[in-house]
């Protein structure tokens, strides 16, 4: 990564957590170019949506979001939402899994808030033929949060999912120690700003780490979600299964972000592979909306644009 590529990805990162910003966000709504990635603020504007990208061939991974819940009402309060998401998906028969944050369900507060959580909409989400994934957020979470899914998995629950991210150095050895779970795996670069001590700095060494986390998974078994805007990582991927015989929809699908690349996502759905897109919607969607900006330099003048014009 060029020195102006990553200090800007480190201001993007930085604000994504700022206070302020988050409220004018909050203030400002969509205009601030949060539609491109943000499928609605509320779910009577995401059942739409998700019901389009639907007839176009796409399943969906739905997600609400907020993350860095500070009190165990406020988890409370998101649990119910999810609830309310699951018996939409299950009641408008969208082909659609769940996606979420431990930290929105209490993880920053205390460990045993966000698994009680976690297993009650897991348990829920059961009980409807639904699948929920849990999502990977800062690295000092990743413990707890493998921690949680092997509870889960132990206690008998099948449809939990976990993710994998590339840039940390751990994570080789993590996918080693998951494989004996089967698991249902979600590979992604990752998105937050992390220290050098855990993280690879430089993206070429993060592009590597990806490849060789996808050949690992798919030769240890399980399903990968591999969830990438990556062409050369798609095509690595494709012909790495064609070499081992791997079908596509059995053992892995591909993934991506409601908004980005549009026209590879059509393209790989056009060519016969299973394509996820991940569409999240909810109020707070400035610190999503901020990562996404900071993935591509060119979306934040994308933005400057949508706000002059208004
Ligand atoms: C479905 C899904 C789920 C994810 N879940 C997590 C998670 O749980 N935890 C986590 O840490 N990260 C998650 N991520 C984010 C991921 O870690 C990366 O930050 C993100 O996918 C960008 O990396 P890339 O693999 O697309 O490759 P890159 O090499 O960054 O990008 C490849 C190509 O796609 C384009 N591109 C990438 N991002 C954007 C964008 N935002 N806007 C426009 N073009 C773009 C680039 O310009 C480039 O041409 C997820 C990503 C996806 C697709």
């Amino acid at each position: 990564m060029s020195f102006p590529a990553s200090l800007g990805r480190t201001i993007l990162l930085g604000a994504s957590r700022n206070a302020w910003l988050n409220r004018q966000a909050a203030r400002f709504g969509m205009r601030l170019g949060g539609s491109r990635f943000v499928a609605g603020e509320r779910l009577e504007q995401f059942v739409p949506i998700a019901r389009g990208l639907n007839a176009d061939g796409f399943t969906l991974a739905a997600a609400i979001l907020g993350e860095g819940v500070t009190s165990e009402a406020e988890t409370r309060e998101v649990v119910a939402d999810y609830r309310t998401l699951l018996t939409a998906i299950a009641g408008e028969k969208l082909k659609a899994t769940v996606a979420l944050k431990l930290t929105h369900l209490g993880l920053a507060i205390d460990e045993a808030l966000a698994e009680t959580n976690l297993r009650e909409l897991v348990e829920f989400a059961s009980a409807l033929g639904l699948f929920i994934r849990i999502d990977m957020e800062e690295s000092w979470y990743v413990e707890p949060t493998l921690r949680i899914y092997r509870d889960l998995r132990n206690a008998g629950l099948t449809n939990v999912g976990v993710v994998l991210q590339a840039y940390l150095y751990r994570t080789l050895g993590d996918l080693d120690d998951l494989l004996p779970l089967q698991p249902n795996l979600r590979l992604v670069k990752g998105a937050y700003l992390e220290n050098p001590e855990v993280a690879y700095p430089r993206k070429a060494d993060v592009d590597l780490a990806y490849t060789r986390l996808i050949e690992r998974a798919l030769r240890g078994g399980g399903f990968c979600a591999i969830a990438t805007h990556d062409e050369k990582a798609i095509r690595h991927s494709l012909a790495f299964a064609s070499a081992n015989a791997l079908r596509s929809g059995e053992r892995f699908e591909f993934q991506m972000l409601y908004g980005v690349r549009p026209r590879l996502q059509r393209q790989l759905l056009a060519e016969g592979y299973p394509v996820r897109i991940a569409a999240p919607y909810g109020r707070t969607w400035f610190p999503y909306f901020m990562r996404r900006l900071a993935e591509r330099p060119a979306n934040v003048a994308f933005v400057l644009g949508s706000v002059l014009k208004g």
